[in-house]
């Protein structure tokens, strides 16, 4: 055969190959679950469903593994393990708990005590969200406030921790969503997963890009209205976006709300104007932890925590309807519902 026809097939059949691999369509695999006291919803793109079905279960094999470890719901998880053995022993934990506990620790600092792990007293007082719920009264207030004290928890480099008055109680509900959600990011890198969103009751990680190359946007919950309507939305790709909100775990009574974000401090839900704080970061448990954080420090303590660490950003807002955007944030954050105002 003459050679330039042998090189002319040659190159035909290697773009023929080559274009049979570009092919490959990537589909949504979507699955949802129901762990951490919440609707969890993981939605990746693949080009073999099968595969991409195993990943979602494994990711959420891990999350269950976490809430085993940490909920404060399961009798015999190592949080409660801790709790029980309060005022007495030191107990060893996993490497997850263990690190969750560190980490809350150091955001308990930076925040002034802001954010407590050892708030669990009075989120077992107050019950929001349980059959139990009710206003407690002034002395059981004064009373819950005397267990809620980060420093009082003890650790040891053997990932044992103690807590030292008996009757302490560490409850991680404001940050072990956060980690989940980093769990089930790594376990999607480990899977070459490019595009996902993991949404863990609005705990989100949005994975990579969209599959058109172009930015994530994710809705923000205007706080006034139904689950669902938002009133702006983010541009976000490859980072965690986190709302804590007063519309998410309540009860209404004499005309005032009380939310599940207790002020550690006052021993009452945070009251101080901000409804929703929203953070914007790469680690999830971070995003979790600070917007909590934020939401009981308040536009003024919440704005300059956030503005003093690199690569964390945040929108506050208000009863009143303003909005409060972080320095690195404004380009990437648009309103839409108009009764809402922008505030420097
Ligand atoms: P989030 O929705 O992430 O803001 O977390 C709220 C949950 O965190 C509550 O349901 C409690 O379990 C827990 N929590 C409430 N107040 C605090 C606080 N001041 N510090 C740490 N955790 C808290
Ligand atoms: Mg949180």
């Amino acid at each position: 055969m003459n050679k330039k026809i042998v090189i002319g097939i040659l190159y035909i059949l290697t773009t023929l190959i080559f274009l049979s691999g570009c092919s490959k369509e990537l589909k949504p695999v979507e699955e949802s679950s129901y762990m951490l006291g919440t609707y969890l919803t993981i939605k990746l793109w693949t080009d073999h469903e099968e595969e991409g079905k195993e990943i979602i279960k494994k990711s959420f094999d891990r999350i269950q593994e976490i809430e085993k470890k940490m909920s404060v719901n399961l009798e015999d998880s190592e949080i409660n393990k801790i709790n029980h053995a309060s005022g007495e022993d030191f107990i060893k934990v996993s490497k997850d708990t263990s690190e969750v506990l560190k980490k809350s620790l150091s955001y308990a600092k930076i925040s002034r005590g802001a954010f407590d792990p050892t708030i669990g007293k009075l989120v077992q007082l107050w019950g929001i969200g349980t059959d139990s719920e009710r206003v407690p009264s002034r002395e059981e207030i004064e009373n819950a406030l005397k267990y809620v004290n980060f420093h009082r928890i003890k650790e040891k480099n053997d990932d044992s921790f103690q807590l030292q008055n008996k009757g302490m109680r560490l409850d991680l509900g404001g940050i072990a969503k956060g980690y989940a959600a980093d769990e089930v990011y790594k376990i999607l890198k480990e899977k070459k997963i490019e595009h996902a969103m993991i949404n863990l009751g609005g705990n989100i990680y949005a994975v990579g890009n969209k599959l058109d190359g172009s930015s994530w946007k994710i809705g923000i919950q205007d706080p006034l209205q139904k689950t669902g309507t938002h009133m702006g939305y983010l541009e976000v790709s490859n980072q965690s976006v986190v709302t804590s909100g007063n519309y998410e775990r309540f009860f209404v009574q004499n005309n005032e709300r009380y939310h599940h974000i207790i002020d550690p401090h006052k021993g009452y839900p945070a009251k101080n104007g901000v409804i929703s704080a929203t953070i914007v970061t790469d680690k999830s448990m971070d995003a979790d932890a600070l917007s909590t954080a934020t939401y009981i420090l308040g536009v003024d303590e919440g704005m300059k925590l956030i503005e003093s660490l690199e690569n964390v950003e945040c929108i506050l807002v208000t009863q009143s309807q303003e909005v409060y955007v972080s320095s690195g944030l404004k380009k990437k954050f648009n309103i839409i519902n108009e009764k809402f105002h922008l505030k420097d």
